[in-house]
């Protein structure tokens, strides 16, 4: 019976879809020459399309996704907060859900943080860190408020509203906003002597650093050196400058702890979270920042200190309530315990994969993993070949560009992990070698 209607609506969505939607990321010439794939359930780590087919989900629903999908937790939370309310606004009133998972979530962080600002994405959440970090110094008064720029990687990812991409660093997703973004000063991971120029500089006149802590993600899954978080936490601390890590993409154990900053015992004044929030089920985001900076925003009415900030969905209960049970579940099935020998899985095949003809170089921390075909034609689309041969083996993989990225839902099993590593390296052979035909070159 659902079956059945599965099948009539799908050329229906096709249809509507080509008609009316603007795809994120996408170029929508290329996008309506192509059948969609539409996505009509799932099944724990499973997507599953208009015609029943399964299709493993290898980049967990774009990086968000933790304990599969459907997971009876989640699904019962939202379900039962459903029954109460499905939305009130923060502003002047609070709920349970957003409450209780603050308190949660302050229990998890690295010490230091002591107060959770909700958002819906992590774009959002990004801006409330920057503005934070501007206003906090304004608000200290006097020589402080100098201390109006911000440092940023070279390279980085932290959304795509105006201050995010400000601080970015990806040329092709961001040159073209120039005119509209404010300076900063960038500095490439690793490169200590530039951090520190900038520093000697400007470091009088720096509101705050923000990084994607232990890898860039959007980058292409671009792994730091070993020590780099830290050794900027001290530098920050030099200067009294304030440290932003993002941990949007690697928050909620992608990395193999429940955040990367864990990992160099570094706590940041301020920290973004979204993607895998919620069990990657609802948008929802938070900043959570140091007592030190809610305590610069404390004053009388008329003092102005207030954070003038708030988006209608802040905090939405249905968000929190999948978050709490999000929580739940990393107890109950010990995520991150159990990541241990998955990410041994991981290493081993990939190092297989890396001694591949058709592959450059491959970068991977805990369940982040980028395979990196080298320099290509881009007008080949390598990447997304890959991704339609990865398809039609049964693995819904997203490229950046040549670099092919396997992000699973960490609750993936250890035979589907597997088989998804055997997929995209078969998909790659595959991929390539077609490419490389005369008559695919010629044309
Ligand atoms: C995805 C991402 C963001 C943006 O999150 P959205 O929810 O897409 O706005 C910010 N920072 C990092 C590191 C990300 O990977």
């Amino acid at each position: 019976m659902i079956r059945d209607h599965a099948e009539s609506i799908a050329p229906t969505v096709a249809q509507l879809d080509h008609d009316h939607l603007w795809h994120p990321f996408t170029q929508q010439r290329g996008w309506v020459d192509e059948q969609p794939l539409v996505i009509s359930a799932a099944a724990g780590t499973d997507l599953i399309d208009s015609e029943g087919n399964h299709y493993i989900d290898g980049v967990a629903s774009l990086w968000c996704n933790v304990h599969g999908h459907r997971h009876p937790t989640i699904d019962a939370a939202i379900r039962d907060q459903l029954d109460r309310v499905a939305h009130s606004t923060m502003l002047g009133l609070t709920h349970g859900p957003a409450a209780e998972l603050a308190a949660r979530l302050i229990e998890l962080a690295p010490p230091g943080l002591s107060r959770v600002f909700y958002s819906e994405s992590g774009s959002s959440a990004v801006e409330i860190a920057l503005k934070l970090a501007y206003q906090y110094w304004q608000q200290c008064g006097g020589q402080h408020r100098r201390r109006t720029g911000f440092i940023c990687l070279g390279d980085g990812y932290h959304g795509d509203t105006l201050g995010a991409v400000s601080v970015g660093g990806i040329e092709l997703f961001h040159s073209v906003y120039e005119p509209l973004l404010f300076q900063t000063h960038r500095v490439a991971a690793g490169d200590l002597v530039g951090l520190d120029r900038i520093l000697d500089l400007h470091g009088e006149d720096i509101a705050a650093m923000i990084v994607e802590p232990l890898v860039q993600g959007a980058a292409g899954i671009k792994v730091h050196p070993p020590g780099w978080l830290a050794t900027v936490r001290k530098r920050c601390d030099a200067h009294a400058i304030l440290l932003i890590v993002d941990e949007v993409a690697t928050g909620f154990g992608r990395t193999g702890t429940m955040f990367a900053c864990e990992q160099e015992r570094v706590s940041p004044d301020l920290m973004c979270l979204g993607k895998g929030l919620t069990g990657g089920y609802l948008p929802l985001a938070a900043t959570l920042a140091s007592e030190r900076i809610y305590a610069g925003f404390l004053g009388e009415h008329t003092d102005f200190r207030t954070f003038f900030h708030g988006h209608t969905f802040t905090g939405n209960p249905l968000g929190c309530a999948a978050a709490i049970a999000s929580l739940d579940v990393f107890k109950s099935e010990q995520t991150v315990l159990r990541l241990e020998a998955k990410i041994e899985l991981v290493e081993r095949r990939l190092a297989d994969i890396a001694a591949m003809p058709e592959v450059a170089e491959v970068r991977s921390r805990g369940m982040m993993i980028g395979i990196d075909l080298g320099e290509h034609d881009q007008a080949l689309r390598l990447g997304h070949r890959v991704s339609l041969e990865a398809r039609r083996r049964g693995a819904i993989i997203r490229p950046l560009g040549d670099v092919i990225v396997l992000m699973p839902p960490l609750a993936i099993s250890h035979s589907d992990l597997d088989r998804l590593l055997t997929i995209t390296a078969a998909s790659i052979e595959a991929a390539v070698g077609a490419a490389s035909a005369p008559t695919l070159v010629a044309a």
